[in-house]
């Protein structure tokens, strides 16, 4: 089984038109590859909301530091391209680097306020090249609707307030975090992970059960919401937290106080893989309180 895969944004745009002309919807999954089931339940979710999916398979290097796994990122098109057809998607876009970023490229999209905390202080300009990258694959699509992960929740609130500023045509929903099971979060980037570092990866998981099990208890102070889920974190010998926080799901600021709802977020290294995990107070909360307008 196969599908189209289209590599400039020419095949891209004749796919498209050809979308609008038979009268169909289209839903969009974009990833970076190394595709495992947190990315098809996505293309499940987009099969189940519009008539045609397409997914995108590109690895930013705009999002990336100097420092960081760009060049060793897993990729296996062939692979991702079956899984892909398993899943019933209809096309995949995997542009090449020049063709989205082609010389004397100078145009950023940048937001505000909502990409310092958490991941964003870790990582300067990533959000950058998130919120850029998904502004010209979504102009390259125009989706109807688009499916982001909530395993990297401050991203789904970033691309749902970015496309409500901006007053973007797409509808832009978050899907439930897909875990192994044994409550890892999965994630292309696990495959890094020695054998005694995924045995201990289980405590970001455990971690979040256990911020859980404190506000159902009736705690609200979010520093000890936050301190009862590093105690577990720090159980692991072998990771290094990153950050341990309680932020507001709308707008990615630290709490001081639970009042309403929170995301409690979470991020380790293990040696050089840096794992991220997350949840929302209290548990069940919609995901689409995520850059939820204020
Ligand atoms: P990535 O390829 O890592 O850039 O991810 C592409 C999309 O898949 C993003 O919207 C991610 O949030 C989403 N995603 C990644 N891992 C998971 C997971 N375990 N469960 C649900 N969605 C995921």
């Amino acid at each position: 089984m196969t599908i189209p895969i289209l590599h400039d944004p020419a095949a891209l745009r004749a796919w498209r038109d050809a979308a609008r002309r038979a009268g169909e919807t289209v839903g969009f999954v974009p990833t970076m590859g190394a595709l495992h089931e947190g990315h098809l339940s996505l293309v499940r979710a987009s099969r189940a909301a519009a008539a045609r999916t397409i997914a995108s398979i590109f690895v930013n290097p705009l999002q990336f530091g100097p420092s960081e796994d760009f060049d060793k990122y897993p990729r296996d098109l062939a692979r991702d391209v079956a899984l892909l057809a398993t899943a019933g998607t209809d096309a995949l876009f995997a542009p090449e680097r020049e063709s989205l970023y082609p010389r004397g490229f100078s145009t950023y999209v940048v937001q505000e306020g909502t990409t310092d905390a958490l991941c964003g202080a870790t990582r300067p300009g990533h959000f950058r090249g998130v919120t850029t990258v998904v502004t010209k694959l979504f102009n390259l699509v125009e989706p109807d609707v688009a499916f982001f992960g909530q395993k990297d929740a401050q991203q789904a609130a970033i691309v749902r307030r970015m496309a409500r500023d901006l007053s973007m045509r797409v509808d832009v929903r978050i899907e439930p975090t897909v875990r192994e099971p044994d409550g890892l979060a999965m994630s292309s980037r696990n495959l890094y992970l020695a054998p005694e570092e995924r045995r201990q990866a289980t405590v970001l998981s455990r971690a979040l059960a256990r911020a859980s099990d404190a506000f159902d208890s009736g705690e609200r102070r979010a520093s000890a919401i936050a301190g009862a889920a590093e105690r577990v974190v720090r159980e692991a010998d072998r990771a290094r937290v990153d950050y341990v926080s309680v932020v507001d799901p709308s707008t990615i600021r630290p709490l001081e106080t639970v009042s309403s709802r929170a995301l409690v977020a979470i991020a380790v290294f293990f040696g050089k893989t840096r794992l991220i995990d997350n949840a929302l107070l209290p548990s069940g909360s919609p995901l689409s309180c995520l850059g939820a307008p204020e």
